[in-house]
């Protein structure tokens, strides 16, 4: 591993801080350093440190001690991430006997010097009882893989050298902390402690021998691996058994995987990784028992279960594959439940049982899949179990994986500090929800999407205008995460532009849960006027536009349904003019008024698969944010020239014209669609007029 430090960068790099702190200038830099290095650090694991003083505002020095922030990556990290503690404080806990981890958190809490800094990491006290001015910590793959095998002090001995510590698993907190100080004082000598299944501390009194001490000892851990990997790496033979088509397994398996916890249902987002290392991997022999085994440090165990599920598939036949996943997911269930129980018994402990559900699924000829409740979720997860994969792999040269104890790995999965830090995303009504608009390029759809956004969802949005799509992608990524809003270039009235979008879909994401149909043309003419290849245009969108997004999404509802009970929505956005027409507006109202029974249709036909199809009315939307309603950029200049109004006299109109006297919103016709995705009422085939209340156009 390359030893990155450099005085120059680091100077250039302090200059870009100015007024902060030295010693934590220093520590900003090299544990960038450290965040760098994949093969170091993942995701918020490891951890660094440095001791130093500030003046309080009564002009009192103080030592402290600055530790990184839980939610901050050390890649990326600044000065702010790293909070400051009251360091002789801590060091004088040292004196109890024990400390329980809520107390020990409430203590850090409380002897913060700033009290909006983010919480320190559950390793703090390591790094105060230690006395050394910087510390760094991570859990480095070549260390754990040479700690994760049978006996591993000889060979960490034999390759590391003497001036190491060795510590067998300790959970994080309070006894670890007294452990790792009582064996450096020991040993005043070391220069690092192994921590089995776990990772290394390496110190110094300036950064840049903490940091070099740290790539001298991974550097020896990769060199002795890779001096026992074969000399010509095993040709990658060609897979000879069956690659599932995605657009049959995703779905399947990801209704299968779907969460239900008191009667809601909790989708997951899946995210698929194919390469050639991967691939290679999952078809050696003996892959099954080499993969399927525990992770590498537990840290992990959060993000990605202990296990993966395994999953040969032997047919590309739907049935066959249905099967293949329901024998093996109740399998790997049964099996987290047993682990429950037995631990929770053994332990004599009361805790609830966490779901019961892979997070990474491992299938030979097509890749590793994660599964989260975000997507981010889902990527952490994919770069640990790639990482965890290969490392596996190289670690097998040196002799068989050791995983950690059952037990050990329980009160990792079960600590409370752990669960703490998972995304609080996942708690919103729509999280794992994957959503597809049409007419994504226009006012309503922007309302819409930033509904959906709101609760959590996913969204695609699609359009035939490339310009449009991105002025409302752009709009809707200055209020949520870019990577939670896609945008598909689709023509709604080609078939196979329709079933290619949803395809991308399902392999980008596992699936879909909600599709709103909302594209639509408008079209003013009365019928003596009327051309008729304009009436096929308007009817080939609003009708057939309708009909091809339906029947190309009813076999991903239908396969999403086959193994797991989750609901899936189908939400037209309608007319008002369905129930109410108008003069000179017969294509719009006709086609519309298609496309509403054909919601019916859906309503009755789909309701086996658990889909529920419903339609919203909403009524003169102009725009939203800019961003104007296609309809309205037709039927407005022909309803402001009959009735003498400019566009601002227009909105007056309408807003005069319904019962409510209200203006009515894009986000309105948003907050009905979330409304109907949520699943809060046993509702199918139904209308929810967004229109202030126009009498003529009540449902009927
Ligand atoms: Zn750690």
């Amino acid at each position: 591993m390359k030893n990155r430090y450099s005085a120059e960068e680091a100077a250039l790099f302090f200059q870009t801080l100015e007024g902060c702190n030295t010693d934590l200038a220093m520590r900003t830099y090299t544990s960038r350093l450290i965040g760098q290095e994949e093969d170091l650090v993942l995701h918020g694991g490891g951890n660094t440190s440095v001791k130093s003083q500030i003046t309080t505002l009564l002009g009192e020095d103080c030592d402290v001690l600055f530790i990184k922030g839980s939610g901050w990556d050390l890649g990326s990290i600044e000065p702010q991430g790293f909070p400051a503690l009251d360091l002789n404080y801590l060091q004088r806990l040292r004196k109890l006997e024990r400390l329980s981890d809520e107390e020990m958190v409430n203590q850090f809490r409380t002897h913060m010097l700033d009290s909006s800094a983010p919480n320190p990491s559950i390793e703090t006290l390591v790094h105060a009882f230690l006395p050394h001015k910087f510390i760094d910590h991570t859990h480095a793959d070549a260390i754990v893989s040479l700690t994760n095998m049978d006996h591993p002090e000889d060979r960490l001995r034999e390759v590391l050298g003497d001036k190491i510590g060795i510590l067998p698993w300790i959970m994080p907190g309070f006894p670890l902390s007294k452990k790792v100080v009582e064996l450096y004082e020991r040993q005043p000598e070391i220069e690092a402690i192994i921590l089995l299944n776990h990772g290394i501390f390496t110190f110094a009194e300036s950064g840049d021998l903490a940091y070099s001490r740290m790539i001298h000892y991974v550097t020896l851990a990769e060199e002795y691996i890779t001096s026992r990997q074969p000399c010509s790496p095993s040709p990658i033979a060609v897979y000879g058994g069956i690659t599932p088509p995605t657009e049959i397994f995703l779905p399947l398996l990801r209704g299968a995987l779907t969460i239900e916890a008191a009667g809601s249902f909790l989708p997951f987002y899946l995210q698929v990784r194919q390469n050639k290392e991967i691939l290679h991997c999952l078809q050696e022999e003996g892959a099954r028992s080499r993969y399927e085994s525990g992770v590498l440090t537990p840290d992990h165990v959060i993000r990605t279960k202990n296990y993966p599920l395994w999953l040969d598939m032997q047919s590309t036949e739907e049935e066959d594959i249905s099967r293949t996943i329901e024998s093996e997911l109740t399998a790997y269930e049964t099996a987290y439940r047993n682990y429950f129980k037995q631990q929770v018994t053994e332990k004599e402990v009361e805790r609830i049982c966490l779901d019961s559900k892979p997070r990474v699924i491992l299938v030979p000829g097509l890749g590793l899949i994660t599964a989260g409740r975000t997507k981010k979720a889902a990527s952490v997860a994919g770069d640990i179990a790639e990482h965890t994969l290969l490392a596996k792999q190289r670690g097998s040269c040196i002799g068989p994986y050791q995983e950690l104890a059952q037990s050990h790995i329980f009160d990792m999965e079960y600590w409370s500090l752990e669960q703490a830090k998972l995304d609080k995303t996942s708690s919103l009504p729509l999280a794992g929800c994957v959503a597809m608009v049409t007419g994504g390029g226009g006012a309503i759809a922007c309302g819409i999407g930033r509904k959906l956004l709101a609760a959590g969802a996913h969204v695609y949005l699609t359009d035939l205008n490339e310009d449009r799509l991105n002025q409302v992608s752009i709009l809707l990524a200055q209020e949520f995460p870019a990577e939670r809003i896609r945008t598909l270039v689709m023509d709604v009235t080609e078939r196979q532009s329709v079933v290619i979008g949803i395809q991308t879909i399902v392999k980008e994401c596992g699936g879909l849960d909600i599709l709103v149909p909302n594209a639509g043309l408008a079209h003013v003419a009365t019928l003596e006027d009327l051309d008729e290849q304009k009436f096929r245009q308007v009817t080939e969108v609003n009708t057939m536009g309708v009909f091809q997004v339906i029947q190309a999404a009813i076999p991903v509802f239908r396969r999403q349904a086959m193994l797991g009970k989750a609901p899936a929505h189908i939400i037209i956005n309608s007319s008002k003019n369905v129930f109410a027409p108008g003069a000179a507006f017969g294509a719009y109202s006709s086609s519309k008024a298609g496309a509403h029974q054909l919601g019916k249709i859906a309503a009755m036909e789909l309701a086996a698969y658990n889909v529920r199809v419903n339609m919203i009315n909403a009524d003169a939307i102009f725009d939203d944010h800019n961003i104007s309603s296609g309809l309205w950029d037709v039927i407005g200049p022909d309803r402001m020239r009959s009735r003498n109004l400019d566009p601002e006299g227009l909105k007056a109109y309408y807003r005069e014209r319904n019962l409510l006297k209200t203006e009515v919103l894009a986000d309105h016709v948003g907050n009905a669609v979330v409304f109907f995705a949520s699943t809060l009422t046993p509702t199918t085939g139904a209308t929810l007029p967004v229109d202030g209340g126009v009498a003529a156009a009540f449902p009927r």
